[in-house]
């Protein structure tokens, strides 16, 4: 079975096509700048062979129509015909209260999509418009709706509440979601395969976005992001946790309307406003490396409030089995994965700084045989999560 995995924004689509027999990708493409000028989509199989689109793409439909010609392109694609896809996942930044898990697309949960836009009013519409348009496109294939919150719909009130009036949450829905769920779910799964049986696991997705999760027996109490991906982290371009009367007092520094303080904290603010020139980790780490100490201060901050979340959900959980690095910082990011774990012998970890150092791919463990609590690098697959979770809803 194949199944077609959709990752829409405003003026993309990125998407693979997932083997579920080998649950490996066998292409992934990306159409660009839909809606603008230089139209392009490019794809590339498991084998490498490269297919590209450079033709205008006005919508999300016609973007959708060169996916399925690119994935059926006579020399370089990988399916004859659109019936050899068994059904189509998409990604969708937020569930509300209405779901707990993964949906069918039908016209009733789309309507109820389309109602909680402004949740994520970024995201979600150019979501639902290509929802909408593969629908057109692809009339006779299953379509699923996979969100990035509901993995973190098992958290209790006391989690999941802003110590605010409690009004504000019957009328308005504020609370804490949470994002990142279907990485937090894939990787947190793949944890409780190694912990065996009953499991309290720390799942650290460190990306250009950041969260942690505290996951009890494979359900989610915790998690660091909150009513929008703002909260928790410091992120690449993201401030993560600050007090709001500072955010009145920045804003009346600065002259900044309420709105443009949330855009200059979610674009302006985290590694890159402490380094004042980068958000990536990669470039940070380099300039550390060449002495440059707004650099290391915007690395060592990062590091340290991931540890304070580390700390915090193990007295969440009531200790821990097992701690995840994953994303590209996670993954790759030797220097901040030492940095968390320095100092936490005390609780329970005997973490292998040499081997920290050393990058394998694939599943690899960091912490040394007998260390009580596990450190282990888990590559998370967020694409391979929807098409999972889609292959079940199939089943159902
Ligand atoms: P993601 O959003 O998961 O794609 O992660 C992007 C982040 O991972 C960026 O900050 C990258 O700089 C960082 N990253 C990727 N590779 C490395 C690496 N080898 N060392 C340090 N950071 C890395």
């Amino acid at each position: 079975m194949k199944i077609l995995v959709i990752n829409a924004g405003s003026s993309s689509i990125k998407y693979q096509l997932i083997d579920m027999k080998t649950e490996k990708a066998i292409a992934k493409g990306l159409a660009e700048r839909i809606g603008g000028d230089g139209s392009v989509l490019k794809q590339k199989t498991a084998d490498d062979r490269a297919v590209t689109i450079e033709q205008p793409m006005p919508t999300h439909k016609e973007a959708m129509q060169f996916v399925l010609q690119a994935l059926m392109d006579k020399e370089n694609g990988v399916i004859k015909k659109v019936s050899d896809i068994a059904a189509v996942g998409h990604r969708m930044l937020h569930s509300a209260e209405d779901f707990h898990g993964s949906i069918m697309a039908t016209a009733e949960n789309i309507a109820t999509c389309r109602k909680n836009s402004d949740l994520g009013p970024l995201h979600m519409p150019p979501m639902l418009d290509c929802l909408d348009s593969c629908r057109e496109v692809m009339k006779d294939t299953p379509m699923t709706i996979v969100f990035d919150t509901t993995f973190h719909s098992t958290m209790e009130p006391v989690a999941y509440l802003y110590g605010v009036p409690y009004e504000l949450y019957e009328k308005y829905k504020v609370r804490r979601y949470g994002f990142h769920g279907t990485s937090h779910k894939f990787v947190s799964e793949e944890a409780a395969k190694i912990v065996g049986g009953k499991s309290k696991i720390i799942v650290c997705h460190l990306g250009n976005g950041s969260s942690i999760s505290a996951v009890k027996n494979g359900k989610c109490v915790d998690t660091s992001m909150g009513f929008t991906p703002l909260e928790g982290l410091m992120m690449g371009t993201r401030s993560g946790d600050i007090d709001p009367a500072a955010v009145d007092y920045i804003a009346s520094k600065l002259n900044y309307t309420l709105p443009q303080m949330v855009q200059y904290l979610n674009k302006k603010s985290g590694m890159l406003g402490i380094s004042g020139f980068s958000a990536d980790c990669r470039d940070l780490t380099e300039a550390a490396e060449k002495g440059n100490e707004r650099a290391r201060l915007a690395i060592e901050m990062t590091a340290y409030r991931i540890k304070k979340y580390v700390g915090s959900y193990a007295a969440a959980l009531g200790g821990v089995d097992l701690i995840a690095f994953t994303g590209g910082i996670g993954e790759n990011s030797a220097i901040i994965r030492g940095l968390v774990m320095e100092g936490t012998e005390y609780m329970g970890v005997d973490f292998d700084f040499a081997k920290n150092k050393v990058r394998t791919p694939g599943v690899t463990e960091l912490s040394k045989p007998g260390s009580r609590v596990k450190v282990y690098i888990i590559p998370t697959n967020e694409e391979l999560s929807i098409a999972r979770e889609t292959a079940q809803l199939l089943k159902a």
